[in-house]
């Protein structure tokens, strides 16, 4: 058994750094170009996900039909060893998928504009893991409707205090939008994001070194994002890939054309299953 997990460790650095350079955003800037160096020196091994998290879909079949989907395969258990992690001397990575064979995805929302009750309670009744990137200027409006889709074990995840296009702003102003809204988080939910997506995707090497000040563990951007019915792709073959980061936002009637929340996820769904993916859990692979 341990053999087996030291092998696949090691299948797990090569594939990273084999994969490294796709997982950047195409069209960014700078010397971020370069892939992140894969550590090599053994990381703890996380423990597993307690029995709250969503760390698969878990939902039954009925609570699938309600929302007019069948459920989900069940993901491959999640790795004893990150594939994604600090590189030497804490540089941190830039993502747009994770290195995986396995058909999977990951799905991230953002902002957090839309505060449709009728979502926490899909969430509930589906158990599809989710992280959520919020934005404090999105949420302040109502911090409490978040509480439960964190206590549901979604990723809670960085987003800046006010969605600024961090290339425009010095180092100093970065930090002060990432450590800023780590600290607002921190204080409102309990626990610490790790996880930090900058606003439009842009960012540039003053964003990387101020998100290594704030803690955070990767930057994850996305290789498809959901649209009112349909995904759209950043590589020409218009199809998910494996460990493929998927984006949709929070929205609602108004940005949906009349469809709701809960209609534009169970699209995002269907879309993935239809293609043969299931999701898992992007924190027990960053
Ligand atoms: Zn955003």
């Amino acid at each position: 058994m341990k053999k087996t997990i030291a092998l696949w460790a090691a299948l797990t650095a090569v594939a990273l750094l084999v994969t490294g350079c796709s997982a950047q955003q195409p069209g960014a800037e700078g010397p971020g170009a370069a892939p992140a160096p894969a550590r090599t020196t053994a990381p703890a091994v996380e423990p597993p996900a307690g029995d709250e998290a969503p760390g698969a879909p878990g939902g039954t079949a009925a609570a699938y039909r309600k929302w007019g989907l069948k459920p989900f395969a069940a993901p491959p258990a999640p790795p004893a060893v990150k594939p994604v992690l600090r590189g030497a001397g804490g540089q941190v990575p830039v993502i747009s998928e994770i290195p995986t064979t396995e058909k999977i995805v990951f799905i991230t929302i953002d902002d957090g504009a839309e505060k449709d009750p009728e979502f926490v309670t899909m969430m509930k009744d589906l158990r599809v893991p989710v992280t959520m990137f919020l934005t404090d200027s999105a949420i302040r409006g109502d911090y409490a409707y978040f509480a439960p889709l964190v206590a549901q074990g979604h990723g809670l995840a960085n987003h800046t205090l006010t969605h600024p296009d961090l290339r425009t702003l010095s180092q100093d102003a970065q930090r002060r939008e990432i450590c800023g809204q780590r600290t607002k988080l921190k204080d409102r939910y309990g626990t610490a994001p790790r996880l930090f997506r900058p606003p439009y995707g842009n960012w540039n090497e003053a964003t990387r070194a101020a998100a290594a000040e704030c803690g955070v563990d990767a930057i994850v951007l996305w290789r498809e994002s959901m649209q009112i019915k349909n995904m759209q792709y950043q590589r020409g073959d218009r199809k998910l890939h494996p460990g493929d980061i998927v984006l949709a936002h929070f929205r609602g009637p108004s940005e949906l054309k009349g469809r709701t929340m809960t209609e534009m996820t169970a699209t995002m769904l269907r879309r993935i299953q239809e293609q043969g993916f299931t999701v898992a859990r992007l924190e027990d692979y960053v």
